[in-house]
């Protein structure tokens, strides 16, 4: 099992249930998919005697639970950030396939129904020291090449900082707000959401053309331990660690990808080609990172979009990055199904 393993990107594929409209209109008709999740794949039917099957790190049926999506696509990214390193989890596929019933569901009526932000963070609360340790967040919006910040949305054109020397990348323009306790948190994700309906309705736009991005930071005081040492005799020795407490930071960057659907078909209405442009270049940017990943490429190239500059210190060296692509079954969408199921293919 290769969970987490730093620089390779970790691709599962979620389906989601018919809706009612799809049991309706499709019921003569067969899903477009079978999938095989023991074995760990997908069947993307061709037609009716014919498909072609893909492999998958994860393959999660209409029937696995957020608990269960949870800790396959998440929890071991979560496990990385609480060490010290940076971790990303993404989710991409057509709006109305489950981005955001996966990734941000608050799941206050039914705790079952928790999305992985939520789940994430509880878990975040349960391993770290409040006396010792801190959490903070931002969250934003990426719309048009321009980010927003959704907590205070007066600050809408914040600037990508990235430091030369560590690589590391900031958003000092954000609000970054520090959380001490679970309520908190959903709060702040219930303002962000408020804010980034508020902001999509006056831009005259949907939240399935912008990208909602969550960071998290963690840092935490390691204290300097006690360490055993052996001479060449094998004689050990105590060695006691003077030094001043280790700082461990990591961070966790949870993406809601703007709606993979081609926006540019003839018949799609309310965008403009602009507003097109800029998602198909965002996400076909972060599918070349991604696929660099795969491939162990020593170039990553991600100065070619606001996304994947932000994402940068998310990619590859010790950073954990993990794809949930969502699916939906209706024979109808086949088209898009199958190009969300390539994106996954060339990020493994
Ligand atoms: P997206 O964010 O990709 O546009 P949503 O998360 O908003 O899609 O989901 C679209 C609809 O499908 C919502 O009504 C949501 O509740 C429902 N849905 C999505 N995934 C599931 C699932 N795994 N089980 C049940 N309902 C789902
Ligand atoms: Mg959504």
């Amino acid at each position: 099992d290769d969970t987490g393993v730093p620089g390779r990107v970790r691709v599962a594929v979620r389906l989601r249930p018919r809706n009612s409209e799809e049991l309706v209109a499709d019921a003569d008709f067969a899903d477009c998919v079978e999938l095989q999740s023991e074995l760990k794949r997908l069947k993307l039917r061709k037609n009716n005697w014919d498909s072609d099957t893909f492999e998958f790190d994860e393959v999660l049926t209409e029937f696995a639970s957020q608990k269960r999506v949870y800790e396959v696509v998440a929890k071991p990214v979560v496990e990385s950030v609480l060490e010290g390193y940076n971790g990303t989890v993404m989710a991409y596929g057509q709006t109305g396939t489950g981005k955001t019933y996966t990734l941000g569901r608050l799941g206050e009526e039914d705790t079952a129904a928790r999305g992985i932000m939520v789940r994430a963070m509880e878990d975040i609360f349960a391993d770290i020291s409040l006396e010792t340790d801190s959490v903070a967040v931002s969250y934003l919006q990426l719309y048009m090449e321009t980010i927003q910040d959704l907590l205070h949305p007066a600050n809408d054109n914040i600037a990508i900082v990235e430091d030369p020397k560590s690589g590391d990348v900031s958003v000092p323009g954000a609000t970054l707000i520090e959380i001490r306790d679970q309520q908190s948190f959903l709060e702040l994700l219930r303002l962000g959401e408020a804010h980034r309906f508020a902001a999509n309705t006056k831009l005259n736009t949907e939240s399935s053309r912008s990208h909602a991005i969550l960071m998290v930071h963690v840092k935490r005081h390691v204290k300097g331990k006690e360490s055993t040492l052996s001479n060449e005799n094998g004689n050990s020795h105590m060695v006691k660690n003077l030094k001043a407490p280790i700082v461990r930071k990591g961070k966790l960057v949870v993406v809601d990808l703007a709606g993979s659907e081609r926006i540019d078909k003839s018949g799609s209405e309310g965008h403009t080609l602009e507003e097109a442009k800029s998602i198909n270049l965002s996400l076909s940017a972060l599918g070349k990172c991604i696929n660099a990943l795969a491939e162990n490429s020593a170039h990553v190239p991600v100065r070619d979009s606001k996304l994947t500059r932000l994402l940068r210190d998310s990619f590859g060296g010790t950073a954990r990055t993990s794809l949930v692509i969502t699916i939906g079954p209706s024979p109808r969408h086949r088209g898009e199904t199958s190009s969300t199921i390539m994106f996954g293919q060339r990020a493994m």
